[in-house]
């Protein structure tokens, strides 16, 4: 199916309903409707082969995605923060294109003949078309092309078709469960996968979208107080951060409203979610693995488990609070570096296969084995009852000496430390073994801890081969605004 049905349908249900709240504006569903078909009709006269976004969240980023699929052709949200050339040799990779943008990014971009620029007010308040949308009624056409973050090269172009994302919404969100004051708060941008998911899934479930323009924890919790917020998505660094500020301001966490608190998108430190489930008693959390190539959220943790691992005597059920849960509308299945499939317990790659995988990039083609499975860059192991357990990414892990070293695991011992604020194991050049393990720890305010001390402490939990051999303290690790650690730029340290 078409996204596009999840609009026309929530607008045929609940046409009067708010649909997105943004500062002082408001949207109905059957307004963000109208504005996504007349857009629609603007983009077909442009002859542009794409709609192309460059700026924050605002209802611009709905109605694009809409009117992209009115207009049968792909969306593609572009990351705002990266430098003037990357997001212009992005725009050259899209040209023709008609492009959302607002004062603040208008001024990054290189004027080019075949691609209109279109500033975000004048995009939510074209002309009224008497012009039907024709969306395309084959689900094999594109509906959003995302680039990755291009961290390994040329970032690429991960499509997604419009059977992958209505899958992924079909299969997962029921029509219009909200109830008329729900409300969900949208911090992630919108060139996120997890951006796109929940303005799909919000639409579908005929939820009121909050949506901020970036992500402070005073301000999230405000804006959750002040529109009722019901159901609200973090990544981990953002729920660290609401966690932090409501234990240093001694401010009550006092949100009455929220009845649902979902995180993913990078691994959750144990302590805080633990912390959070404290702080908030009455939320029921959910943590959510997923990937862009997979259309969004492919195993979750729901919050039976959460309650279960928080208080159970049963160590297996205890450790769950650190799995990503099991699989949801697909399979996963773990497979060994020589491509055996594993049982449980047995640490490998993981790999996922299912409707809303799509697994593909411009140019490169699908990347689907025969059998339409998709290898994750994600290690990890399934237990026996099925919950998924991630051991860090492929690419992180410390070869020493033929030995795979997960830096996950070493980075838990540390994080027990009770001067350790916060901590990234990476592989450092090591002339006798290959690879050798390193650690940036940043330390609490008023704490101090000695290298030795720390290096005792990982050799009395693991093996002496996971002892850091260097460790550095810095005063902050280097996030992407998605809160994952780059520890590319850390390993830079220890060159
Ligand atoms: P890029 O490919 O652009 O370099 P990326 O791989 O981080 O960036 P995403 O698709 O945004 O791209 O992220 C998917 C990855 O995020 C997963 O492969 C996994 O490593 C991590 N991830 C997502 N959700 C969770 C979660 N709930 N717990 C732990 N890790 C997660």
């Amino acid at each position: 199916m078409n996204i596009s049905t999840i609009l026309d349908m929530a607008a045929e249900a609940f046409g009067d309903r708010i649909g997105v709240v943004s500062g002082d504006s408001r949207y109905t569903y059957a307004e963000l409707r109208a504005a996504a078909v007349n857009a629609a009709a603007a983009i077909r006269a442009s002859g542009a082969k794409y709609v192309a976004l460059l700026d924050v969240n605002s209802p611009a980023a709905p109605v694009a995605i809409y009117a992209a699929a009115y207009a049968n052709v792909p969306y593609v949200p572009l990351n705002y923060r990266l430098t003037a050339p990357e997001i212009n040799e992005l725009i050259e990779r899209v040209a023709p294109a008609y492009l959302v943008t607002s004062a603040d990014y208008a001024k990054l971009i290189t004027p080019r003949a075949d691609v209109q620029v279109v500033d975000r007010a004048t995009f939510l308040s074209l002309p009224a078309t008497s012009e039907e949308p024709t969306p395309a009624d084959d689900p094999r056409e594109v509906a959003v092309q995302l680039f990755t973050s291009g961290t390994t090269g040329k970032p690429k172009a991960a499509i997604l078709r419009h059977e992958n994302l209505s899958s992924y919404i079909f299969g997962t969100v029921e029509f219009a469960a909200a109830d008329e004051n729900d409300a969900i708060i949208v911090t992630v941008p919108p060139y996120h996968i997890a951006g796109i998911s929940a303005v799909l899934s919000s639409t579908y479930a005929c939820r009121r979208m909050v949506q901020l323009e970036g992500f402070d924890a005073k301000a999230w919790l405000a804006a959750c107080r002040e529109h009722g917020v019901s159901n609200a998505f973090l990544v981990p660094t953002m729920l660290q951060r609401v966690v932090d500020h409501l234990h240093d301001s001694g401010e009550p966490a006092n949100l009455p409203a929220l009845r649902a608190l979902a995180y993913g998108g990078g691994k959750m430190p144990l302590t805080t979610i633990q912390k959070a489930m404290a702080l908030l008693p009455e939320v029921d959390f959910t943590n959510a693995y997923g990937l862009t190539e997979t259309s969004s959220t492919i195993a979750v943790l729901g919050p039976d488990d959460h309650r279960a691992a928080a208080s159970s005597e049963d160590p297996a059920v205890r450790r769950r609070l650190g799995s990503v849960g099991k699989p949801g509308a697909v399979e996963i299945e773990i497979r060994s570096d020589e491509g055996q499939v594993l049982g449980p317990e047995e640490a490998g790659l993981v790999f996922v296969r299912g409707p809303q995988v799509s697994g593909e990039y411009l140019a490169l083609g699908s990347q689907l084995d025969n059998d339409g499975w998709f290898p994750t860059k994600d290690r990890g192991y399934l237990d026996a009852e099925g919950y998924l357990f991630l051991d860090g990414r492929a690419d992180d892990v410390i070869v020493r000496g033929g030995e795979n070293i997960s830096p996950g695991e070493i980075e838990d011992v540390l994080l027990g430390h009770p001067a350790v604020a916060d901590v990234a194991v990476v592989a450092m050049p090591d002339e006798q073994w290959g690879e050798g393990v390193a650690a940036a720890i940043v330390l609490k305010p008023g704490s101090a801890a000695e290298v030795a001390e720390l290096q005792e402490l990982v050799k009395a939990s693991l093996r002496s081969s996971r002892v850091p051999q260097r460790i550095v303290f810095k005063d902050a690790l280097p996030y992407n605004e998605l809160g994952k650690v780059l520890r590319r730029v850390i390993r830079q340290e220890f060159v």
